[in-house]
């Protein structure tokens, strides 16, 4: 099963050196999950041909212009294009009226339905589930309401090992016995999951935080993710800005990526202040060597270990 995150837009506050803002595309399997949405977001999914219909889901981590703006336009486009599908929706409190009033005084309705849920603030919370994969979002701490989103595997089958099993199974049994279920043959064979089966491959899993100061309050949610998303908007030099404008540096990033013992960090949110990236990696890596930064256009695949 395919687990990918794609990204859209790396940028804080404006579009700047080339960068976007912050966008990705999370892509496990058939489900679609676009979180954030910058402005300019549609133009730069048509660039990378992924196709508005097939988003499933569009998850808003906090009412900052850089994070949504590009939300109306596309929910607009979908409608134009056809789109009868419904959309699942999450959000801060208050999303829901800003797109009301945007459809109420534009005369406009939507051709599909929106779902829309509003996020928690508090702590973590379960916003979806499926048969294969779970999502949560959790509270960072930022100027507004804002949170971060954890997207993981659930229920991954068994492995069969079913080679010398001396009856053939039908595939009702197959299935039970990738989920790990044992039961008894007609003729009386008792078939034992823990006898034919291997256990399941570990649960894959994503956690995106932007946009948040230092803080390890979020650990217990993201701990041994294989990717972790974490904003890194300015460099040592201007650690200073962090307080007041509530983000982090690379170096804070890499502290957390560290302490939750993630396999993997990528850093983005960067300030339009910086051009060149380079000093973000060499901080980040001091103290966490797996990193890499997030880049337009960038697929990272999460495989399965
Ligand atoms: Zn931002
Ligand atoms: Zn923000």
């Amino acid at each position: 099963m395919s687990f990918s995150v794609t990204i859209l837009g790396t940028s804080s506050a404006i579009q700047a050196h080339g960068r976007n803002q912050s966008a990705q595309i999370v892509k496990v399997f058939n489900e679609i999950f676009l979180i954030d949405c910058g402005e300019g977001t549609q133009a730069i999914l048509k660039k990378y041909k992924v196709n508005f219909n097939k988003i499933n889901h569009i998850l808003i981590s906090h009412l900052h212009g850089d994070h949504y703006l590009g939300l109306f336009g596309l929910l607009s486009t979908m409608s134009l294009l056809g789109r009868t599908k419904p959309l699942n929706l999450f959000g801060p409190k208050g999303l829901k009226e800003i797109i009301s009033i945007q459809l109420k005084y534009g005369d406009m309705a939507l051709n599909y339905e929106v779902i829309f849920s509003e996020t928690q603030v508090k702590e973590k919370a379960i916003i979806f589930k499926n048969g294969f994969l779970e999502v949560s979002s959790f509270p960072l701490i930022h100027r507004v309401d804002c949170t971060g989103f954890l997207i993981k595997e659930t229920n991954k089958p068994f492995k069969i090992n079913t080679e010398d099993l001396p009856h053939s199974l039908s595939n009702v049994q197959y299935n039970r016995l990738k989920k790990g279920e044992s039961f008894v043959l007609s003729n009386g064979f008792k078939v034992e999951a823990e006898k034919w089966t291997l256990p399941p491959k570990k649960a894959r899993s994503y956690a995106y935080c932007s946009d948040t100061m230092y803080n390890e309050k979020i650990i217990p949610y993201i701990k041994e993710v294989d990717l972790l998303y974490h904003e890194s908007t300015f460099i040592e030099a201007h650690a200073d800005r962090t307080i007041s404008t509530m983000h982090s540096t690379a170096r804070e990033a890499a502290t957390i990526a560290k302490k939750a013992d993630v396999k993997k960090l990528m850093l983005g949110h960067f300030s339009t202040r910086y051009k060149d990236l380079d000093q973000f990696l060499v901080e980040s890596t001091e103290i966490f060597p797996s990193t890499i930064l997030a880049k337009e256009g960038n697929k990272i695949s999460i495989e399965e270990s």
